[in-house]
């Protein structure tokens, strides 16, 4: 079940629900019979403003270096001991000869209204601040202090139907996983203090304490504002990578070398990243990379609501294309089915998937609905930057229908004024044998061709990619798929077409010699292996690349390979193969 929300701070986390009762900032009254009953309410208020300012005071202390957490907290201090407002309360309590709970509820609740009409959204969030204080002096009044988050045996997702800043900024980031609520808007300071903390988080989600069970299982998606309960095996494993892969985003950037990928001997390599979400843009720009090699997007199914239009597809390739602007962008065309999502696809069940309906045969069978994806991509051409792939080709006439189907779209689309980059180059991927036994007929098709290696390797060894009890078998250093890749190449450099590789062997640092020697244009990673990789290039120099790729031709097993790539690049860059059994995976 998918809940969307305002995302309030970046991350991902997954784990176990925690609810958390938050009471209402209401009071009952008591009528006080004396006057000095009255002054004695006015002492107990006093000290519970003291104790209060004592809390908070200490939980500023706590932030640390968090600077927006120490403000939000100074905030909070001079809300509550604001003159004007101890100054009502005490009104209240002397001439109402009421209770001091019931004065502090209704004066803050006065206050509460009049910030509520405000037409200014930074004031009427100011409601949250004001309810916490209050929320505070009532418990200190009455000893109910909130026991609830200190109930919190392990590591889980807070939900609750709002949470104070105060609350917030004593959370345990690794206690607390990330927090949803149904109130909150993007400039409360409870959003704020997620975001200083690094606490992902999604606020507004309305109703969501009533749907969710404790210990139900969480995704908190802040990035997107997405909160999905008691997830698919499918989801589960996608969101468990990117989260990986946002956690080490930070160390990634530490590792970096600036600059350019060089070879040893000073030749400009083109090294480009793999996206899946459009959010990851913005590392691989800080990363340096040369471009986008490939940008899946049948993963934007996660993050789009049923029924997708080509404008959410427009605005999400239109906003990537212009952020890596003047680099290029891969979009490669939906690859559905196989080991991938099936969303909203009624196809039955298969015996093979990876052998059946999936990709563009797909695309083919339903070309209303792919179009949609097309015209999308054509519009954020507009830009220049923008290249189109299609994945798992095996057929030239699939190729012929696709490009009579791309131009139908951009026909369209001339008849209706909207422009697009004429020029757009088309590629495909070569992730099957078929795909280079006949790739000088689909050569003449195409701009560009991206190697496959995932899937290259997978059907060239009749290995399930990822079946665990055939992993021994699955070897992209398999005699059959380098000389394949050395096929590809040639070829393709002889008709004037540039050749990529995407798949993680590019991202295997003993590989990348290889790749290189076998004369590739440019290799595409995970933004996480970039710096490694761009390391492993500056090792290599492009004569014993070439040296390396050529004998690699005639040996006989992937194992045997590896360690002659490990043999020549250990005495110049031990850290990267510290593993010992790094060397001996082949994927
Ligand atoms: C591949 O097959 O190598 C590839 C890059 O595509 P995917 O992993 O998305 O199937
Ligand atoms: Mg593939």
């Amino acid at each position: 079940m998918l809940f969307k929300g305002i995302p309030a701070s970046h991350g991902i986390a997954i784990g176990p629900a925690f609810l958390l009762k938050v009471e209402e900032l209401r009071h009952a009254r008591r009528s006080l019979e004396s006057p000095a009953e009255a002054r004695q309410e006015i002492k107990r208020f006093q000290d519970a403003i003291s104790a209060v300012k004592h809390d908070l005071e200490n939980i500023a202390d706590s932030m640390g270096d968090v600077v927006e957490g120490r403000q939000i907290l100074e905030f909070l201090l001079l809300l509550l001991q604001d003159p004007t407002i101890i100054k009502e309360v005490k009104h209240s309590i002397l001439s109402g000869m009421v209770n001091a709970e019931y004065a502090v509820s209704t004066t803050l609740h006065g206050v509460m209204e009049k910030f509520n009409v405000m037409a200014d959204p930074y004031i009427r969030e100011r409601v949250a601040d004001v309810k916490d204080v209050g929320r505070r002096v009532i418990e200190k009044l009455t000893g109910t202090e909130k026991e609830a988050l200190k109930n919190l045996e392990q590591p889980a997702v807070l939900v609750a139907k709002d949470l104070d800043p105060s609350e917030t900024a004593g959370l345990k980031p690794g206690q607390v996983l990330a927090f949803v609520t149904d109130m909150g808007g993007r400039t409360s300071h409870t959003t704020i203090l997620a975001r200083a903390l690094g606490i992902p988080a999604v606020v507004g989600l309305q109703a969501i304490t009533s749907e969710i069970n404790p210990r139900d299982t969480l995704i908190v998606d802040g990035i997107h504002g997405h909160v999905i309960v008691n997830p698919t095996k499918e989801e589960l494993k996608y969101y468990r990578d990117i989260r990986s892969r946002f956690q080490e985003a930070e160390s990634l950037l530490q590792r970096m070398n600036p600059g350019p990928a060089l070879t040893e001997d000073g030749v400009r390599f083109e090294l480009a990243a793999n996206i899946e979400l459009p959010h990851e843009v913005e590392l691989v720009k800080k990363l340096e990379a040369d471009g986008i090699g490939l940008f899946r997007t049948e993963f934007l199914r996660l993050i789009q609501e049923k029924g997708e239009s080509e404008e959410d597809h427009f605005d999400i390739y239109n906003k990537v294309a212009f952020e890596m602007l003047p680099k290029p962008v891969i979009i490669r065309t939906y690859d559905m089915g196989g080991d991938k999502f099936r969303t909203g696809l009624d196809s039955g069940k298969e015996a093979n998937p990876f052998l059946g309906y999936r990709a563009i045969r797909i695309g083919l069978d339903r070309p209303a609905e792919f179009s949609i994806q097309l015209r999308a991509i054509l519009r954020a051409s507009v830009h220049g930057n923008i290249r189109m792939m299609f994945p798992m080709v095996t057929h030239v006439e699939q190729l012929r229908r696709l490009r009579d189907l791309l131009k139908l779209v951009k026909n369209d689309l001339t008849a209706r004024n909207i422009p697009f980059d004429e020029k757009m180059q088309v590629g495909i991927m070569v992730e099957t044998p078929a795909t280079v036994i006949t790739l000088d007929l689909m050569l003449p098709y195409v701009d560009f061709v991206s190697i496959g290696t995932n899937d290259l390797t997978q059907y060239t060894l009749a290995v399930d990619r990822g079946n665990p009890k055939v992993a021994d078998l699955y070897d992209s250093f398999h005699p059959a798929v380098l000389r394949q890749i050395d096929t590809v190449v040639r070829l393709s450099h002889s008709r004037g077409k540039w050749v990529g590789v995407c798949g993680s062997m590019a991202g295997n640092p003993l590989a990348v010699p290889l790749l290189i020697g076998f004369g590739v244009d440019e290799l595409s990673v995970a933004p996480s292996l970039i710096p490694d990789v761009k390391k492993m290039i500056a090792v290599v120099t492009t004569h014993a690349a070439r040296e390396m790729a050529e004998k690699s031709l005639s040996i006989e097993t992937g194992l045997r390979v590896r360690a002659l790539v490990h043999s020549y690049v250990i005495g110049k860059y031990p850290e990267i193969l510290l593993d010992e059994n790094d060397w001996k995976t082949g994927g």
